[in-house]
C-alpha cells in the first residue's frame, strides 16, 4: 500500500527509518563503550568495528512496517507493539485504552498503532490509563505525550523516584501500590504486583490474567541475552531470582519490554539455564584461577592486580558459556562477558562466595 511506486526505494527509506530508530533507542542507553577504556577517542569506522556471530533468526520477531513500527495481537484484545528494540502493550476495553509503558523510542507510533487497531475493531483508541512498569525513562519517557487527562499507576517507589527525578516526560503516577493492586477498566482486569527490587526497586509484575500474560520489563528479554553488565539490574540476587517468581504466575504469552518478539515460557528457561551456567561458571573460576601471578606482577598497583585477575575470571567463566550459546541466544559473544562480570561482583559481594578472613 506503499505510495511510492518503487519497491526498492521504499524498502531502503523503510530500512533507513527502522535504523534511524534502532539509533535512537540505542542512544536512549548509556555509552557502553566508554567501558573499552578510550577506544572511541577516534572516530569510529565500520570498517574497523569488530564483527559478531549473526543473529539467530528464532531471536527476530516481524517486520516493522514504513513508520518503523510493529503491533500484533497477543491474545484477544491485547496488543503489543514494538520498534524492534523496544516494546509496550495496550488493552482495549470498552471504556477506552490501557497503556502499558510508552518507550519513548517507540513515541508517536503508540498512538498511531492504537488508531490502527481501534479502527480495525471499532473500539475507542483513547488513552485512559497508563501503567508504569518501572520508573525508567527508556521505558515511560514517553508519558506525557499522552496528556494529563489520563490516569497514571505505578508502584509507589515508582512515584519517590520520579518525583526527586523530576523530569516533565515522565509525570509521577496517580495511582500508586505497594504490593498489589487490581486494575479493573471497561470490563477488563489486570493484576499489578511487587514482590521486591529486582531491575529497580520499583519493577512491577503485570499479570493479564483473562490474557495468559505476564509482562515484566529488563529482565528476561526473550531469546537475547541481557543487555550490558546483566541489563544495567539494581539489585542481582533479586533480579537472578525474578523468572522464578514470573514462572509462579499462569501465562502462555511473554511481554519482555526489548527486541522484536515476545517470549514463551520455554523461552524463560533456556534464560534461566543460561544464567545458572553463568553462575557455576563464575563458581569454578573463583575455585580454579590462581590470583598470586597477578598480584606479584603488579605490586602495590592493587586495582592492575583486581582488574587483570578478575578479567581472568570472567574469560574462564563466561568463555564456555559464550560457546554453547552462540546461536541459541542472540548476542551471546557481545554481552555475556559484561553479564558475567556482574554476577561474579554479585556472588563475592552478596552472597560472599569465596571471600576470606586474614588467619
Ligand atoms: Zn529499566
Amino acid at each position: 500500500m506503499s505510495p511510492n511506486p518503487d519497491p526498492k526505494s521504499s524498502d531502503s527509506a523503510l530500512n533507513r527509518r527502522s535504523f534511524l530508530a534502532r539509533s535512537a533507542a540505542i542512544a536512549a542507553v548509556p555509552a557502553v563503550a566508554t567501558l573499552a577504556g578510550g577506544a572511541l577517542a577516534e572516530p569510529a569506522s565500520a570498517d574497523t568495528l569488530p564483527d559478531y556471530a549473526p543473529i539467530p533468526p528464532s531471536a527476530l520477531g516481524p517486520a516493522v512496517n514504513a513508520q518503523g513500527y510493529f503491533v500484533g495481537r497477543v491474545e484477544k484484545n491485547l496488543y503489543w507493539v514494538t520498534d524492534g528494540a523496544y516494546q509496550a502493550a495496550f488493552l482495549t476495553t470498552r471504556d477506552g485504552v490501557v497503556l502499558f509503558d510508552a518507550p519513548p523510542s517507540i513515541g508517536h507510533n503508540l498512538q498511531r498503532a492504537i488508531d490502527q487497531i481501534a479502527a480495525e475493531n471499532g473500539v475507542s483508541n483513547k488513552v485512559t490509563h497508563l501503567v508504569y512498569s518501572h520508573h525508567h525513562a527508556d521505558h515511560i519517557g514517553g508519558s506525557s505525550l499522552f496528556g494529563t487527562d489520563v490516569v497514571r499507576i505505578g508502584q509507589v517507589q515508582a512515584k519517590q523516584l520520579l518525583a526527586s527525578e523530576n523530569d516533565p516526560a515522565r509525570p509521577v503516577p496517580d495511582v500508586t501500590f505497594e504490593t498489589k493492586h487490581t486494575l479493573n477498566v471497561g470490563g477488563e482486569r489486570v493484576n499489578l504486583a511487587w514482590h521486591g527490587t529486582n531491575h529497580t526497586p520499583d519493577n512491577s509484575y503485570i499479570h493479564f490474567p483473562d490474557h495468559d500474560t505476564l509482562m515484566l520489563v529488563d529482565i528476561f528479554l526473550p531469546r537475547w541475552v541481557p543487555f550490558d553488565s546483566f541489563n544495567l539490574n539494581e539489585d542481582v540476587p533479586g533480579s537472578i531470582a525474578a523468572p522464578d517468581t514470573a514462572m509462579a504466575y499462569p501465562w502462555k504469552h511473554f511481554i519482555g519490554g526489548h527486541m522484536g518478539r515476545l517470549g514463551t515460557r520455554a523461552d524463560m528457561v533456556l534464560y534461566q539455564q543460561y544464567v545458572n551456567d553463568i553462575i557455576d561458571g563464575v563458581k569454578k573460576a573463583l575455585g580454579t584461577v590462581d590470583p598470586t601471578p597477578f598480584f606479584a606482577k603488579y605490586g602495590n598497583n592493587v586495582w592492575a592486580a583486581a582488574q587483570q585477575y578478575l578479567a581472568a575470571v570472567v574469560a574462564y567463566a563466561s568463555g564456555p558459556v559464550i560457546k554453547k550459546y552462540l546461536g541459541v541466544l542472540a548476542a551471546a559473544d557481545v554481552y555475556t562477558a559484561s553479564t558475567t562480570f556482574a554476577i561474579l561482583e554479585s556472588i563475592r559481594l552478596d552472597l560472599g562466595f569465596g571471600s576470606q578472613v586474614h588467619p
